[in-house]
């Protein structure tokens, strides 16, 4: 089985110096694709680097909105230019987050808009970040859509944000917090969305899927993440596996 993992933060200092082993590991496991997201300037030309380094991996770069006051677009944009060589798959991840922030929503919404913008001019694809902002979000997408695709990172599936993914064909990447307790009405959220729109990731060091919370998640649990969404979807994982890997490679233009 070949994973694609679309979302990891390998430039998480928690992995200072043991990057290269890290991804041996996940080789191991069959992960053929990596991601390194950025979440401002500094972690994106850590992402930039390392997706030159290693073979197959690729740099997301963009200002989360946690750090959208401490630096701006114009940086990503400028990061772009210098270092592009074609590695650079997307703008992410951007968006909105009323969970850590909220005294900063007008700061975070330019950001995000300014950032949407920058991927249409790049043409790129967006990686988005929504936390206890989905209303939010999906206005701002409706008014400023993202001209070259939208993946909803670390979805977790409620009926209107499900009907907006649903509408507007965004795509979705399901990671360990699927592993975690659910009610009926995620089962059901989950059997609605189409397996043509979905993707997985760690989202790498965070977030480990059961039974492994409390430890250093890392690319090779994707199997884990892949097994409970065939569950989900009553499809067999193989199958599944190779549908969102189909996915994944055309969503960031990457040739197999
Ligand atoms: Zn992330």
């Amino acid at each position: 089985m070949k994973y694609y993992e679309t979302h990891a933060h390998l430039n998480d200092e928690k992995f200072n110096g043991i990057v290269a082993e890290t991804i041996e590991e996940c080789r191991k496991v069959g992960v053929t694709h990596i991601n390194h997201i950025g979440y401002n300037v500094e972690s994106s030309k850590k992402a930039i680097e390392l997706s030159n380094q290693y073979d197959n991996t690729y740099a997301v770069i963009g200002i989360h909105p946690s750090d959208c006051e401490k630096d701006s677009v114009s940086q990503i944009e400028e990061l772009y230019n210098k270092y592009n060589n074609g590695k650079i798959v997307a703008i992410g991840e951007i968006g909105l987050d009323y969970y850590w922030e909220k005294d900063n929503k007008e700061a975070q919404i330019e950001c995000f808009k300014a950032q949407i913008e920058l991927a249409n001019k790049l043409k790129l694809p967006i990686v988005v970040h929504s936390r206890d902002a989905s209303l939010d979000t999906y206005n701002i997408l409706k008014d400023n859509p993202a001209k070259y695709g939208t993946l909803m990172h670390c979805f977790s599936p409620t009926e209107d944000l499900v009907r907006m993914v649903i509408e507007n064909g965004f795509k979705v990447a399901f990671g360990g917090n699927i592993t975690y307790n659910r009610s009926k009405s995620f089962y059901k959220y989950m059997e609605m969305i189409p397996v043509e729109q979905i993707l997985i990731e760690t989202d790498s060091p965070y977030l480990p899927p059961e039974p492994l919370r409390g430890t250093v998640n890392t690319s090779k649990n994707l199997p884990i993440i892949l097994e409970k969404l065939a569950e989900y979807k009553h499809i067999d994982v193989e199958e599944l596996g190779k549908i969102v890997y189909r996915n994944s490679l055309e969503f960031f233009n990457i040739k197999d």
